[in-house]
């Protein structure tokens, strides 16, 4: 059956989830190796700040931003501790993307997880020693919705295959996060990458590029898709079908920003936007 053509039944039944592409039912051990102190901190000077970006930069981070947790996520979810959130997203390698799902794929993938976790550890721990309570979001945990976050902070949005797009790599990346104490962080107010999901409502590369038809066109909101979980290989057989079957992977941010901007100009001279 066609994605398109399946009864809004067999959907309730499949998922009521939008497409959201994480490794959920995953347990992390507390790597942390040092305790949260007692009396945190609330603020961060501007030198520090500057230390922590250095060191996510060394560490081989893609882009450090930062988020004010939405107070209904705060109020649906008692395991988070702090309202206010470092954003932290890493590259999936091309030796994940260029392998075809399977074992192989997998281990490449949980120790993708495994180093970008580490890492975030490591940043959380540089806070505590400095006297900033954190909790770390493990980029293979189901702490919170990850992507959700990265788009608060601005760092992308969340296209129609349940990933964050981001400018710098498209959706080919991973999302970790460190929940603090800190409350004069620099909050993006911005939200530039919106127009994403215009494109998105157009294009659908990624539900056709799907070999398990895990996501399915939602006809309420063209922008997303359902993803229909016990379908989807992505945690259990490292699939990046959906990655690369974006634009935004193939040819980059700025050629699908400027060919969106052109057809919403062209469209707006017509009197159709
Ligand atoms: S099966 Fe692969 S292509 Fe389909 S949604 Fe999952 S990760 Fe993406
Ligand atoms: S493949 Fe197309 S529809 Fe899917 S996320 Fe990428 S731009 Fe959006």
């Amino acid at each position: 059956m066609s994605n398109n053509l399946r009864c809004c039944e067999e959907l309730e039944k499949l998922t009521n989830e939008q497409a959201n592409c994480s490794c959920g039912n995953f347990e992390v051990t507390d790597q942390s190796e040092i305790e949260n102190p007692k009396n945190s901190k609330k603020e961060i000077n501007s030198s520090l700040l500057k230390q922590l970006e250095e060191k996510s930069e060394k560490l081989g981070i893609m882009s450090i931003a930062y988020a004010k947790i939405p107070a209904n996520v705060l109020e649906s979810n008692n395991f988070l501790k702090y309202s206010n959130a470092i954003v932290l997203t890493y590259p999936i390698g091309m030796d994940i993307i260029d392998k075809v799902p399977g074992e192989e794929t997998q281990k490449f993938n949980d120790k993708l997880y495994e180093k970008f976790g580490k890492i975030t550890y490591e940043l959380s721990d540089y806070l505590r020693k400095e006297g900033i309570g954190t909790q770390v979001a493990h980029p293979k945990e189901d702490l919170t919705d990850l992507s959700k976050l990265g788009q608060v902070a601005d760092l992308g949005y969340i296209g129609k295959n349940g990933l964050l797009i981001s400018s710098e790599l498209g959706p080919r990346l991973k999302i970790s996060a460190i929940l603090t104490t800190i409350e004069n962080l620099p909050f993006s107010e911005k939200n530039s990458h919106e127009w994403i999901k215009n494109y998105c409502k157009r294009c659908g590369k990624c539900i056709k590029g799907c070999p398990q038809d895990a996501l399915i066109e939602n006809e309420d909101e063209l922008a997303k898709a359902y993803l229909i979980d016990e379908k989807c290989i992505g945690c259990s057989q490292g699939c990046t079908y959906c990655i690369e079957s974006c634009p935004f992977f193939e040819n980059g941010y700025d050629w699908v920003k400027e060919k969106q901007m052109k057809l919403e100009a062209k469209l707006k001279e017509k009197g159709k936007s």
